[in-house]
């Protein structure tokens, strides 16, 4: 049997409970049961998504790094090296819920990280939910010192997946062991984590507020003894005073006399070179600065190996999930840009952090019962300045100016309104007004229509196309078109999208600047390394074309659980082999998995 964990499940009862009299005595009947079903199935899965990872990155870094991480993973794994997403919106909600899911946001609902609910006339942070609070005193999203912009627009603490539409892969393996599958996900991002735990298992993730990590009422009534001990040791104030430093002799980076570079962002003072100092443990963006550096990435896999240990995964036949969202990556992309002496630095640290991991899963379970999967939640453009300098014509996109220019007031001229035609601009979806729409006699289509090609006709503008057109069936069929429509949801995407051509970007949320901003549906956002590694797996590179929702069917079949709900990926054949040598090798007949 699990050994079970001593806190009390609050929405599922499942893993903690299990019917466990009922199952004891079961067992005790037939002890067959328990057995694995298939002997090469692995102990644990462990998933791992770095946040904005863009495929070449790995080896672009890897002269510099050591034998245990990426190296390993190059060594040891199959390698996907032409992995991209179909969708249009390259965010970090709607890749990690792609990645969980095998579908497109266009079936399992994350559209964007915030859209907007027309039923409630409010903005919706994608996974919040007011009905289950976080369970720590001081653990809100503090909103004077929250720079992650989408995080900072939810009106509520509570979290929980229910907006996520369709199971999970690690939902299916609940179901398929009736809960008796240990589900763990960890990320310093709350989106990061609540996504890849599903609706059954659980979510822990980083308060900037609180310095610790937190979960929700959806999840427990009261934290398990471990991680009120593990926040306890208040391991975010060992920081304190110290600095982020260059890993090697700055001479050995790719990047190494660049690192005063005035694309870069110095924010609330972390400057844009070396030393990053992180100051004391008290103060303002102290807790933010850890996350904008490696100690992010450092504190969740310390945090992760707190999870494998007292939740004892991976120590018996029944397969356990535990999924590690790595954010350093991110933030240090969005404030320096993935071409930047920080950028370099990071991938360095993260290496040692992916091989602290896996050496760790190694000693406790195994590499040989664990099966590794990295992938990215997207990819992520360069800075401006840096594509210019290579002569590439790259900027940013503005708007805000969009209201005062000639194409936009011509419109307003032609339907007879003023400001109030634009509810709200959330990348990538535009949301009209649409009572002051109705109120005007206007007919929604034609306005949404209108206002789609007059957005057409700005810079930097490569797509405009409204709800109206997406529902039609009529478009011609563009990577665009169907990136878009790979994006649509009725519910919840805007009247118009919005794509920008390739190397443009907004770069303004809220008045907080960023040196670089991912989104769009160009390669260098879509491009995600997919990697299997450990367990039955041979080294082997693939050049083929695959998306990251090939991921959870592979999985799946591997498992031999259902699909999640709207899986459309393909189980990868070449994981596969590996597990089920003797099974038919199935025919890819995989172009697009959409249409
Ligand atoms: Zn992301």
């Amino acid at each position: 049997m699990k050994n079970h964990s001593n806190a009390t499940s609050s929405k599922n009862k499942h893993w903690k409970h299990a019917g466990c009299r009922w199952f004891c005595s079961t067992l005790l009947l037939f002890p067959l049961f328990n057995t694995p079903a298939l002997a090469n199935q692995p102990r644990l899965i462990l998933q791992i998504t770095v946040d904005q990872l863009r495929g070449d990155l790995p080896d672009k870094y890897m002269k510099n790094m050591g034998t245990g991480g990426f190296r390993y993973l190059k060594e040891s794994g199959i390698w996907y090296a032409n992995a991209h997403y179909g969708h249009a919106n390259t965010e970090t909600v709607v890749g990690h819920t792609s990645l969980a899911t095998g579908a497109d946001p266009a079936q399992h609902g994350m559209v964007s990280n915030v859209w907007f609910d027309r039923q409630s006339g409010k903005l919706v942070y994608n996974i919040e939910d007011s009905r289950y609070h976080v369970l720590s005193a001081n653990a809100d999203v503090d909103k004077r010192t929250e720079i992650d912009a989408s995080q900072a627009l939810a009106s509520s603490d509570g979290r929980s997946p229910a907006n996520i539409m369709v199971t999970t892969f690690s939902d299916e393996l609940s179901l398929s062991t009736n809960g008796q599958a240990k589900i763990i996900a960890v990320s310093v991002k709350d989106r990061g984590a609540v996504t890849l735990a599903g609706h059954n298992g659980k979510a822990f993730w980083f308060s900037k507020s609180a310095g610790e990590f937190i979960t929700s009422t959806y999840y427990y009534e009261r934290y398990p003894d471990w991680v009120t001990d593990w926040n306890k040791k208040k391991k975010s104030d060992a920081y304190a005073n110290q600095s982020w430093q260059l890993l090697h002799k700055q001479s050995s980076y790719m990047y190494g006399d660049e690192d005063d570079n005035s694309a870069e962002i110095d924010v609330a003072g972390f400057g844009r070179v070396f030393p990053h100092a992180y100051g004391p443990a008290n103060s303002k963006y102290y807790t933010n600065f850890l996350t904008f550096s490696p100690a992010g990435d450092e504190l969740t896999l310390d945090f992760a190996k707190a999870a494998i240990e007292s939740e004892k995964l991976g120590q018996d036949d029944v397969t356990d999930f535990l999924a590690i969202s790595f954010s350093s990556t991110d933030y240090v992309g969005h404030l320096f840009g993935p071409s930047s002496l920080e950028a370099e630095d990071n991938m360095l640290r993260l290496d040692l952090t992916l091989a602290d991991l896996f050496a760790y899963v190694d000693k406790h379970i195994g590499l040989d019962n664990t099966l590794i999967v990295l992938s990215a939640d997207h990819g992520g453009p360069e800075t401006p300045q840096h594509w210019q300098k290579f002569g590439i014509d790259s900027g940013y996109v503005l708007p805000e100016e969009w209201d005062k220019s000639p194409s936009i007031s011509r419109l307003k001229k032609r339907f007879g309104i003023g400001q109030a035609l634009i509810q709200s601009f959330f990348p990538p979806y535009l949301y009209l007004n649409h009572k002051m729409i109705k109120d005007k006699g206007l007919i929604l289509e034609e306005v949404q229509q209108a206002v789609a090609d007059e957005l057409m006709s700005i810079k930097g503008v490569a797509l405009a196309v409204s709800s109206t057109t997406l529902n039609s069936n009529k478009l011609p069929d563009t990577y665009l078109n169907r990136a878009a429509l790979r994006n649509f949801n009725s519910k919840r995407s805007g009247d118009i999208l919005i794509l920008f051509q390739p190397h443009y970007s907004i770069n303004d949320f809220h008045g907080e600047k960023l040196a670089a901003v991912h989104g769009g549906p160009w390669e260098y956002d879509t491009f995600v390394p997919v990697v299997f590694a450990g367990g039955k797996i041979k080294q082997q590179r693939i050049s083929r074309p695959i998306e990251p929702i090939d991921i959870a069917p592979t999985l799946a079949e591997i498992m031999k659980t259902n699909s999640p709900s709207r899986a459309s990926g393909r189980p990868l054949q070449e994981v596969l082999q590996h597990y089920y040598p003797h099974q038919g090798k199935e025919k890819d007949a995989k172009e697009f998995s959409y249409i």
